[in-house]
């Protein structure tokens, strides 16, 4: 492991955030590589707690691995990571365009492996999108970015009011826009909503709701996402494929299919096939 975080080198900015720089660090004495992200403490931004505490207890092989918290100065905290070497789902896309639905499926398929193990420990993401779907070259995928993730009591009793407001808009389920009118299920269904709009995204190449191009404002996203009619899947998609996505972007959140339901849906089983 790593003890001493004076014999960390950074190599280059992986990426960053509003609150955070990602960078691929050097572990000197073993040559190891690792993924450091660097994370500002302000009294504006309480997440930073979560985030530790949940990567500091998560241990799955769909969820990106934590080596060690440190804090090199007062109000920063350093968070030492597993290197994922391909960046994240919306890397892979811009750099190879969209994505065939065989591989869909086995994103699909890794990315419910991670959230049935994070909702089994009562943590609920809220930040799903390809941007926070870590992946290396061999195609595994891993849950990342716990900054607005939290650990609650019971999943099915908790409501949005006490989960707070931050996320990407874009991916977020009608019932976390719009509680009064679509009632409040178990919030891990909202994690499932996120992850069936990601998955769309990946196979059509832009976010799903609008033309290629064009950047909605809050409110268009929302008149969409919770009353709009949904474009219909190029022609070529499978009724699996199809049917799979039907299945998360259900708007009343009672029925949405849940993780372990969508688990055994035909479109992930193909994943398992040879
Ligand atoms: P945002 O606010 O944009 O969601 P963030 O500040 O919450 O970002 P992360 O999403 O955790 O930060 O990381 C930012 C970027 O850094 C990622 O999108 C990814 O490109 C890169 N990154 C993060 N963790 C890793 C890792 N373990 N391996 C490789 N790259 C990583
Ligand atoms: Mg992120």
């Amino acid at each position: 492991g790593v003890a001493d975080f004076c014999d960390l080198e950074k190599l280059c900015v992986l990426g960053h955030g509003n609150h955070s720089i990602v960078y691929k660090v050097l572990h000197r004495p073993t040559s190891a590589i690792y993924a450091m992200k660097m994370v500002r403490e302000d009294i504006s931004s309480p997440c930073l707690s979560h985030e530790t505490e949940i990567l500091a207890c998560t241990d799955s092989p769909f969820v990106v691995k934590c080596h060690g918290i440190f804090e090199p100065r007062a109000g920063e905290k350093a968070i030492l990571m597993e290197y994922m070497d391909a960046g994240t789902l919306d890397t892979v896309l811009r750099a190879n365009g969209p994505f065939s639905e065989t591989l869909l499926a086995h994103v699909a398929h890794q990315a419910l492996n991670g959230l049935s193990y994070l909702h089994s420990c009562n943590i609920v993401h809220l930040d799903i999108k390809p941007s926070n779907l870590l992946v290396s070259k061999d195609m595994n995928v891993k849950i990342g970015d716990f900054g607005v993730s939290r650990i609650v009591n019971d999943t099915s009793s908790t409501t949005y009011d006490n989960l707070g407001s931050q996320g990407t808009y874009a991916y977020m389920s009608p019932e976390r826009l719009d509680s009064q009118r679509f009632g409040s299920g178990d919030v891990c269904a909202g994690d499932v909503w996120s992850l069936g709009v990601s998955l769309w995204e990946l196979y059509v190449g832009h976010f799903p709701f609008f033309q290629a191009g064009k950047r909605p404002s809050w409110m268009e996203v929302v008149m969409v996402i919770c009353f709009g009619e949904f474009p219909c899947l190029p022609k070529q998609a499978s009724r699996e494929f199809g049917n799979f996505l039907e299945c998360c972007l259900e708007r009343e959140p009672s029925k949405r299919w849940t993780v372990s339901q969508l688990l055994s849906h035909p479109f992930v089983c193909m994943d398992r096939e040879p």
